[in-house]
Order: C-alpha cells, then sequence, then structure tokens
C-alpha cells in the first residue's frame, strides 16, 4: 500500500461570510492510496475554523504507517488505528478514509453506495448555500443557480429578516437556515423560528452556542420548525448527546473523521429516532461523492461543494433535477 498527498488551495467563486468569519479559499489535501493496480482518491479540506491546516495535515501524515491498511480493509480497525496517532484531526483521518473506500470500491469492483447499503433512488435534493451579502449578489447567486430545488441561507446577523426578504423577492424556493450558533436570547430565537416558518424555512441548523445545551434544547421543545444540531455534533459519541437537544444533526465528514465513521453516526441517529442530515465544507467533487454515497440514508442533503468552487480539480459530478446522480463506477466514482 502506498500512500502519497498534495496541497491544494480551493478557490471560492464568492467570499464567503457565515456568522463568525470572511474567506476566499480552503486549503485541502489530496490524498492518493495505491494497492495492486488500483488508486484511491480522497481528500482533507480543512476550513480554518475547524483548526487543520496544511501544517498539521503533514504532521499527521507523517505518523502514518500505510503499511497498516490490509485489504480486505476493516474500516472500524483503520478509524481506531488513526485515532491512536493523534486525537482530532478529523479532516485528514476523513481524506485518508475517503481514500481507502474509494481503493475498496475498485479492488471490490463495486461502486461505494452499493457497499453501504444506499439506494440512489431515495436521494435527497441538495441545498444550495448563499452567505450572508449585499443584496444585489444574493439575487446574483440565486439566479446564477436555477437546477437548486432547496436555498439555504446563512443568518446571524441583525439583518437576518431583511437577507430572507431579498431572498423572498426572487424565489419561493424552500429554505433552510443556519445560524451557526450566532443566536443568543431565547424569546427572540423563539419568535424567529415562528417568522421564519411563515416564510418557508424547513429548518434550522445550530442556532445558539454548541455548548449551551439547555437554551438549544428549550428551543428545540418549542420550535415550529426542526432544529438540527451541526457544530455540537463532530463524531460518533456525539450522536447519542444530540437526542433531546436537537431533532436532527448534520453530519459532514470533515467532523465524522470519514465515511465509516459518518455511516455508523446513520445508523445510531435512525436507532435514537434522530433526523438526519448530511452536510459538506468546501470540497472538491471528491468528497461530494463520498458524502452522496451516504446521502440516500439521510432525509436532507446539504451538498453543493463543487457549486461554490472555481478551480475543483475533477470533473462535476452528474447532478439532476436538483439531486446527484449516484454511477455504478467502483469506488466513489470520480471523474478526472
Ligand atoms: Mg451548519
Amino acid at each position: 500500500m502506498k500512500l502519497t498527498y498534495q496541497p491544494f488551495e480551493l478557490l471560492l467563486k464568492h467570499t464567503f461570510t457565515i456568522a463568525k468569519f470572511s474567506r476566499t479559499s480552503t486549503p485541502v489535501m489530496l490524498i492518493k492510496v495505491e494497492h495492486e493496480g488500483h488508486t484511491g482518491y480522497g481528500e482533507a479540506s480543512m476550513v480554518p475554523y475547524m483548526g487543520e491546516s496544511f501544517q498539521s495535515a503533514t504532521d499527521f501524515l507523517s505518523k502514518v504507517d500505510a503499511t497498516q491498511f490490509k485489504y480486505p480493509f476493516n474500516f472500524e480497525e483503520i478509524i481506531g488505528y488513526m485515532d491512536s496517532l493523534a486525537p482530532g484531526n478529523p479532516a485528514i483521518k476523513a481524506g485518508i478514509d475517503i481514500a481507502l473506500h474509494d481503493l475498496d470500491g475498485k479492488l471490490q469492483n463495486k461502486p461505494c453506495w452499493q457497499l453501504l447499503g444506499s439506494d440512489p433512488a431515495k436521494m435527497p435534493v441538495t441545498s444550495f448555500t448563499i452567505g450572508i451579502d449585499t443584496p444585489e449578489v444574493i439575487i446574483q447567486k440565486v439566479k446564477e443557480n436555477p437546477n437548486c430545488k432547496i436555498i439555504k441561507v446563512k443568518l446571524g446577523r441583525d439583518s437576518d429578516k431583511d437577507l430572507i426578504k431579498t431572498i423572498r423577492s426572487v424565489t419561493d424556493l424552500p429554505l433552510f437556515v443556519d445560524a451557526n450558533q450566532g443566536w443568543t436570547d431565547l424569546q427572540q430565537s423563539l419568535d424567529m423560528t415562528h417568522w421564519l416558518h411563515g416564510q418557508g424555512v424547513l429548518l434550522i441548523e445550530q442556532p445558539m452556542l454548541k455548548t449551551d445545551i439547555d437554551s438549544n434544547a428549550w428551543l428545540t421543545e418549542r420550535s415550529p420548525i426542526t432544529i438540527i444540531g451541526d457544530e455540537s455534533v463532530q463524531r460518533l459519541p456525539d450522536v447519542v448527546k444530540a437526542k433531546g437537544v436537537y431533532h436532527g444533526i448534520n453530519i459532514k465528514l470533515m467532523k465524522s473523521a470519514g465515511m465509516y465513521e459518518a455511516h455508523q453516526m446513520i445508523l445510531k441517529a435512525k436507532e435514537l429516532g434522530l433526523k438526519l442530515m448530511i452536510g459538506c465544507m468546501s470540497e472538491t467533487s471528491c468528497t461530494t461523492l463520498a458524502a452522496a454515497a451516504l446521502a440516500p440514508q439521510c432525509d436532507w442533503a446539504d451538498l453543493d461543494g463543487p457549486f461554490l468552487t472555481s478551480n475543483n480539480p475533477y470533473k462535476m459530478p452528474e447532478f439532476n433535477d436538483g439531486k446527484w446522480i449516484l454511477n455504478n463506477a467502483p469506488g466513489l466514482g470520480i471523474k478526472h
């Protein structure tokens, strides 16, 4: 088994602003694993607020002994091995896990979605995220994406209602709202959920600080709209903690340390009666296809990574009627 990697700066089409910061690109580590003439591709997308970087990824990779990854792969042992090397680092662990899943599919000559038990016919439509911006740019972004069936809006500022009204002036598509922990006042938040409900909003992500469990639980109990935990839910042990605090959770491969653990999180959430959203960071087609392989097991998808970037190194996966199309190619089905 040979593991190689290459740093890549993934450029965003628009400066991305959420409640706490803005940026124009994302550092990505592209991973390759090779075995018996087959190559698996993975990606670690390291959005700055998650704390990983080219340096931390390189440090982690220098500890990895690729001869530990023996085929047939035991993904539970593989994640255990990676966790034993260093805590944290979920994105670079995900990059390796995704590459090994792609390779696994190629060695077995089966698509990853099939190996993970997904039904392509159950693919949910994916939302398209719009960052906080001027009304002119927001209107332009909505019009740029006629293929989109659900719009996701980043809230958490004083002008939240104006932002929604601007979007409503150009489209009546259903909306997802992401507060990114930006809401603080309980009563105001509850009033906002009712107002948003009237505006055709289907769900709200992470209304309050991830550490403020009581406030998030209070709001979830009273909100007319589904409340989803995102920043508060990273890996498998967090799923149990979300029960009673949120109606559902947002799983992202860059938080869950990859596809194996994301799948375990899906199974656990279903067992607990939690709703499921599968989301993304700024990512290339590689992680989008990896998440799409699991998306049919979730209620909602927010996998718009490739639409928001301008230098995706891979071909855009097939997208139709607001949904990613899973193909029958072995592995993830990445096209170069
Ligand atoms: Mg979110």
